[in-house]
């Protein structure tokens, strides 16, 4: 460790519960000083992880406390704060006020937030690596910095949904699948998303680790306690400890491993970093590796070819019981491959290999958790 504050350039604080968040979120913020930035009068958007109307309890969004607790800093240091995503789906005022009553943000108003109800957007373009135009909503545009606040969750296409991936959330609900499927390849969709953040750079990165989510992520998995939270002053630095506290290889996460190769970080040995992440990390968290078996390259499982490779490869399996038959997975598919078919006496999912991107939009939106990413045996056998 550093011996002074301001060497540092991440922190992780270890957290037992959301009654305690509050302090940790302060202690990690202020071990790298990650509010000298803020002046009075400055309007500040706290973007937080909202993809569907969740309650706290299910782990897929950022929890109230937090957001309240960091809205709670931001007004004493006399900033406006707007609390805002873009969740899958439609993106109207009424959706937006359910999304903030069921995920508790409301808590962040009652402490001064206002939750943005804005839901217009416009198209601007961007020199990105991967991203050369780029739509996204209007309220990003009425505030002089904006803080990534991320929740750490499994996710079916990029491994990990933590501070890179949460701002994918800039982009209007309806437009996502869209965008996915201009990028169907893992390497290409990370590069748009470190081109989003870097369009943005956000001034603070945070993470709330306290209770995550493993398996069927990012919407339909498991809760999982992990116990801290992570602030940073990029959104890559927050992800590779994020990376090691649920046990995954930083080199094998497509947005780390993206970030890198334009020299904007370093490897999790090389960060300024303020507390342990061995003392809370997860051993057994149950990720979902990568969408392809690239894992396998260089490997001495290297042999097999690309028929394989793809026969291998991770997949969306709809659960025909669990199935309401509501078609928002055919309707959201960016690729087209879903139809409804009969099945037991009701209409489910059947899905085109072939047409299939494996961007995971309809596991992510099924509102039944009735999708999910299949991975074949021989894959299961090889990772373990
Ligand atoms: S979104 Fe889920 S519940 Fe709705 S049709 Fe698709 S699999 Fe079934
Ligand atoms: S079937 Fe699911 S994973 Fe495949 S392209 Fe459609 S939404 Fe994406």
């Amino acid at each position: 460790m550093a011996e002074t504050a301001e060497k540092y350039t991440c922190a992780v604080v270890p957290c037992a519960d959301y009654s305690e968040a509050g302090a940790a979120l302060a202690r990690a913020i202020g071990a790298i000083d990650g509010l000298g930035f803020v002046r009075p009068g400055m309007r500040i958007v706290i973007k937080a992880n909202l993809v569907a109307p969740l309650p706290p309890s299910a782990c897929a969004t950022t929890h109230p406390s937090l957001v309240a607790a960091l809205t709670r800093m931001l007004t004493e240091r006399g900033a406006a704060v707007t609390v805002g995503d873009s969740p899958g789906g439609v993106f109207t005022p009424a959706s937006l006020e359910h999304n903030y009553r069921v995920t508790g943000m409301t808590e962040a108003e009652k402490v001064g937030a206002k939750l943005n109800l804005n839901t217009a957007s416009h198209t601007v373009s961007i020199d990105g690596a991967a991203m050369k135009r780029l739509t996204y909503t209007d309220y990003l545009d009425d505030c002089d910095a904006i803080i990534d606040f991320a929740k750490l969750k499994a996710h079916g296409m990029v491994g990990m949904s933590a501070a890179v991936k949460n701002m994918y959330g800039v982009i209007p609900g309806l437009i996502k699948p869209e965008t996915h499927y201009l990028y169907p390849e893992v390497d290409d969709f990370a590069d748009m998303l470190v081109d989003i953040n870097e369009h943005f750079r956000p001034r603070l990165s945070l993470i709330d680790a306290v209770d995550g989510m493993e398996g069927n992520g990012p919407t339909a998995g498991t809760p999982r306690h992990i116990g801290a939270v992570i602030a940073a002053l990029t959104p890559y630095e927050a992800d590779a400890v994020a990376a090691r506290l649920i046990a995954l290889d930083e080199r094998g996460v497509p947005t780390l491993a993206a970030a890198r190769r334009r020299g904007l970080c370093g490897e999790l040995k090389d960060i300024a970093l303020y507390g342990d992440p061995e003392a809370v990390r997860v051993a057994d968290f149950a990720s979902v590796p990568r969408q392809s078996i690239s894992f396998l390259k260089g490997s001495r499982f290297d042999f097999v070819g690309g028929i394989v490779q793809k026969a291998l490869e991770q997949r969306p399996k709809p659960v025909p019981n669990r199935c309401i038959s509501c078609g928002k997975c055919m309707r959201l598919c960016p690729a087209k491959a879903i139809e409804m078919r009969p099945t037991r006496g009701k209409k489910t999912p059947r899905i085109d290999r072939k047409k299939c991107i494996r961007c995971f939009c309809c596991q992510e939106f099924c509102p039944e958790a009735a999708m999910l990413v299949h991975r074949s045996w021989i894959v299961r056998l090889l990772q373990k």
